[in-house]
């Protein structure tokens, strides 16, 4: 044991351990891409090729409130890392218009100037008037495509009608990208499976354009896939395009496994890619990231320190520790069986009633489809039955939000967590868990997260436990929440070295670097003919 006499004061060891904390976090900002070089490596990339992203929701929406009109921007890393690729090339963004006063404020082509007062890139609103249409559309969507896709056994629904929807409003997309491309060599940049068919109508009347498409969500495998009535359709649309984008190889290779047995195509493993009817699809992986310095600069603020102090008195948590969750109300999260876990803690354990709380920021989502309307009822039951059995007085066991906080004010919540409680039944890639990771400035705090989110395949040293095995998801957050202060330190160093690496903007620099790589920029033609 070494002398009192010799030990430095417990003052001066705490400020070494901030400054190195603040050296490791200047060092990892330095390591990310900011968005200007961002706009600097596209121009590296393609030049002054005409750029038109799509995707369903736009980069901003025009709101009427209290009589004059604002323009919101779009959360999330996703829309940031795109307006930098728009900004840096002075693209058309296509996109469905959702505000009520987007009309308003486009001209009669539907286009308006972004960001607003910036004048940088050109936004195309597109509108799905008809209802029907509208409806039908948003059905496909997310009571077809999402359960598919998510392998939680809710059945997707297969209605003709939807499907037309779907293909009517791929067509409109397609129309607008065409208008937006002009006759000059473009590249598309087409987002999820909103627009799985865009690709092929394209192509019918532009063969020359190049065309990407990064899918957002997982894609199941082949015997998953084969069911769906218009699959061919859906494959065909997609091999339409030069580059397919996944979050993790495993995606992809499923991809590429159900295209071999439905279609007719040669399969070039060794290159990643599909040949068709004298067409190659590569199918490349690019696991995206939040925007972690940004995270991570909010999180180390002492705004955010007093902003966890009121949570904690607003919500009368006292010190007990805090198990976190934050999702959008889906059933693909997992979030019954997380609360499932959470009662069998505490029967099994009754000392922690007491000494822990958990947290639920549950974000209602398509609330006009019944599967989620019964989520959130059954949620909402869960939490109140387990206030009645464990919560006392003003003190509650489970903590039930139900709004969608601004991203910003998200983070105190990661600050605040010991805890942070990711139990996807299966995601694509899971945002949240990486959030969380960044926010964890100080090395502590402890991720339990399911091996079937995409995430899982960069986080290994968190705590993975499957969320279908809710009696070792138990045992996982009393392992969190009695974890020894070395072994969580050393697991969160771990974990925030894996994702300080790569940021929001790095995924879609890879992304564009990809089609230089691949030979696929705009109008270029190379050794050898074309692709
Ligand atoms: N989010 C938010 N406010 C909330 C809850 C969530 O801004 O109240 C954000 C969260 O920070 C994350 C995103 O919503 O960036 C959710 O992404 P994730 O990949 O975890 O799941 P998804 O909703 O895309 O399935």
């Amino acid at each position: 044991m070494v002398p009192d006499t010799e030990r430095p004061p417990r003052r001066l060891l705490h400020a070494l351990g901030r400054a190195a904390a603040r050296e490791s976090q200047r060092r990892d900002i330095e390591r990310q891409t900011r968005p200007d070089q961002l706009e600097r490596s596209v121009r590296e990339y393609l030049g002054r090729t005409r750029i038109v992203i799509a995707s369903n929701r736009e980069p901003y929406q025009h709101v009427r409130r209290n009589g004059s009109i604002r323009a919101i921007r779009s959360a999330g890393g996703l829309a940031s890392a795109l307006d930098s690729v728009a900004r840096a090339t002075g693209a058309v963004w296509v996109a469905q218009a959702s505000g009520d006063a987007d009309r308003e404020m486009a001209d009669d082509r539907g286009r308006v100037s972004m960001p607003p007062g910036q004048d940088r890139y050109t936004l195309q609103r597109v509108w799905i008037d008809d209802e029907e249409r509208a409806q039908g559309f948003n059905r496909f969507v997310n009571g077809c495509l999402w359960p598919l896709c998510h392998v939680v056994y809710v059945r997707p629904q297969f209605v003709a009608a939807h499907w037309r929807a779907y293909q009517e409003v791929n067509r409109m997309f397609a129309d607008a990208i065409l208008e937006a491309a002009g006759d000059e060599p473009a590249l598309v940049l087409l987002q999820d499976y909103h627009l799985a068919l865009c690709a092929a109508e394209l192509r019918a009347r532009r063969p020359d354009l190049t065309i990407v498409l990064f899918w957002h969500i997982p894609w199941p495998n082949a015997e998953v896939f084969r069911i769906v009535p218009w699959k061919r359709e859906i494959l065909e649309g997609l091999l339409a395009c030069d580059l397919l984008g996944f979050h993790i190889r495993y995606h992809g290779m499923n991809f590429i496994e159900t295209v071999s047995q439905e279609l007719e195509a040669l399969i070039d493993r060794e290159r990643g890619a599909v040949r068709r009817r004298g067409r190659r699809t590569f199918v490349r992986d690019y696991p995206i990231s939040p925007d972690v310095a940004e995270i991570a600069v909010t999180a180390a603020d002492p705004s955010t320190r007093a902003a966890v102090q009121r949570i904690r008195e607003r919500l009368a948590i006292g010190d007990a520790q805090v198990i976190l969750g934050v999702d959008r109300l889906d059933y693909t999260k997992g979030i019954p069986e997380r609360l499932d876990a959470y009662e069998l803690l505490l029967d099994r354990h009754p000392e922690w009633r007491d000494r822990v709380v958990m947290v639920l920021i549950a974000v209602p989502s398509r609330v006009d489809l019944p599967e989620y309307q019964a989520l959130g009822r059954a949620v909402a039951e869960r939490v109140e039955k387990l206030n009645e059995r464990f919560g006392s007085g003003q003190r509650q066991s489970v903590y039930l939000i139900t709004e969608n906080l601004d991203f910003r004010d998200l983070i105190p919540y990661y600050v605040m967590a010991d805890v942070m409680a990711v139990t996807s039944l299966h995601d694509g890639m899971n945002l949240v868990a990486k959030e969380y990771v960044a926010a964890r400035v100080h090395n502590d705090g402890v991720l339990v997260l399911s091996p079937y989110t995409g995430a899982s395949r960069e986080l290994e040293h968190a705590i993975q436990v499957s969320p279908f095995d809710v009696d070792r998801l138990s045992g996982a957050f009393r392992q969190a929440l009695t974890i020894s202060p070395d072994d969580r330190e050393r697991r969160m160093k771990s974990l925030r070295e894996v994702v300080a690496a790569q940021n929001i903007y790095d995924w879609a620099r890879k992304l564009l670097r990809d089609v230089r790589r691949l030979h696929l920029v705009p109008g270029a033609t190379w050794p050898g003919g074309r692709r």
